[in-house]
């Protein structure tokens, strides 16, 4: 294993905020649709080293792991660094020699004559020049550069001739322009949902916290969206979202609501009774933004208490960027599904390549389910290898 950090996994110490949400307690055919486009890709790996392969897998080199209410899965210490360690053991047991230190430059390609296809020769690297028998890519994406996955396995991959699906930031905060919501840093809106107001996009919401950041929104749904905005964001300028700041309250039930406060509370300052449903600021900023600032009930505009609605039940606020590579979780493209097999991971057009992990054009949202992608993935190749091996030596 070629690894140009200077120690191993660096990247597994930082997940789950330094617990490693290493799988997902759900099975390999719950988990395949979170998948988007790529789920019927995943699922030959998935079922090869499903959630529970990953945990005993990890059970029996000394890591126990156990399971939050949501199903996220963890290791019992609660250290993503017994994850790594595991798994630099398990290198060992292979009888694998890890090092560390050592960047992959370049492949060299030769014909292969017993198929017509390509394979790799050699693989140049800063420690020298290495023939292989099989090369598995595994270098993955291009965020956190700091990490290691500094996109160096895209322009391995370009340069060998596969098609790469231009990468973009995913599992990132939003950045939205609108004062109002950068003036609301730090609140969080424990019930929201939210969706992309585009031609194409999924009408179903994504639901979960909303949480206020300096630059804009960030929380599960806006991580679970970014990838999508992102690659949109390549060919248009903004992106329209649609946030729900009370998920399952439509418009509706908000002007039943208002009408009720309108009878009952008429002399109330409207964001005083709207803070009874929302934190206090975003109270304020919503009234503010629909033209109701310091209105008592019975004052208000017919008109006003509409856009109020709306704002409450599907605000319209414009995307122009999310955060970059620094700070992204993951990176939604890479080398493109279909230069795989799904069932090895092998490449169609270079016989004794195989891609695995995040350097392939596969991501999922948080949960757990990029690692399993990563793990299971990396075992379906090795097997992989190991068959075509043991045949070419009958
Ligand atoms: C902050 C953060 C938190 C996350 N939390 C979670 C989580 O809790 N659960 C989850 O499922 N996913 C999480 N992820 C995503 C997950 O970490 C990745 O999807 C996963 O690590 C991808 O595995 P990989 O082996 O493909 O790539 P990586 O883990 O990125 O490993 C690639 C390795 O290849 C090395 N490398 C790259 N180029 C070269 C080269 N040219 N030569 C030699 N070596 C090279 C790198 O140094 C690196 O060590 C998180 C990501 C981040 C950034």
């Amino acid at each position: 294993m070629l690894e140009h950090g200077a120690t191993p996994g660096r990247k597994v110490l930082v997940t789950g905020g330094g617990r490693c949400n290493l799988t997902h307690a759900s099975s390999a055919d719950e988990i395949a649709p979170l998948f988007g486009q790529a789920s019927r890709f995943v699922l030959p790996a998935l079922h090869a080293f499903p959630p529970q392969a990953i945990r005993s897998f990890f059970h029996t080199r000394g890591v126990d792991t156990c399971c939050e209410p949501d199903g996220c899965v963890f290791p019992v210490s609660q250290k993503a660094v017994d994850v790594r360690d595991a798994l630099v053991r398990a290198v060992r047991d292979a009888r694998a020699t890890l090092h560390c230190g050592v960047r992959v430059d370049c492949f060299v390609l030769e014909p292969d004559a017993e198929t017509g296809a390509r394979r790799i020769a050699a693989v140049h690297s800063s420690a020298g020049t290495l023939i292989p028998k099989n090369v598995l890519l595994a270098t993955g994406g291009q965020s956190y550069p700091a990490l290691g996955s500094d996109g160096s396995g895209y322009a391995l991959a370009r340069a060998a001739g596969l098609e790469i699906i231009e990468p973009v930031t995913a599992l990132a905060g939003l950045f939205i322009p609108a004062d109002w919501v950068k003036s609301l840093s730090g609140i969080l809106c424990e019930q929201g949902s939210l969706r992309i107001d585009a031609k194409g996009a999924s009408k179903k919401p994504l639901v979960g916290p909303i949480l206020f950041t300096h630059k804009g929104i960030s929380g599960p749904p806006a991580l679970a969206l970014s990838g999508e905005i992102s690659a949109r964001l390549l060919s248009e300028h903004d992106v329209t979202i649609r946030v729900s700041f009370k998920v399952g309250r439509t418009l509706d039930d908000w002007s039943k609501l208002f009408a009720q406060w309108r009878e009952r509370h008429g002399s109330r300052s409207i964001h005083n009774l709207l803070s009874g449903e929302l934190p206090r600021a975003l109270a304020v900023a919503l009234c503010t933004a629909a033209g109701l600032s310091d209105v008592v009930m019975a004052r208000a505009g017919k008109q006003e208490l509409l856009s109020l609605a709306m704002h409450c039940s599907e605000c319209p606020l414009r995307v122009t960027g999310t955060e970059g590579w620094e700070r992204a979780m993951l990176t939604r493209g890479g080398i493109a599904r279909k230069e795989l097999k799904a069932t090895t991971l092998a490449c169609r057009r270079i016989t004794n390549l195989y891609c695995i992990g995040e350097v392939v054009d596969v991501d999922a949202p948080c949960g757990g389910y990029n690692l399993t992608w990563a793990f299971a993935s990396g075992f379906l190749a090795a097997q992989a290898i190991n068959t075509v091996s043991s045949r070419s030596r009958q």
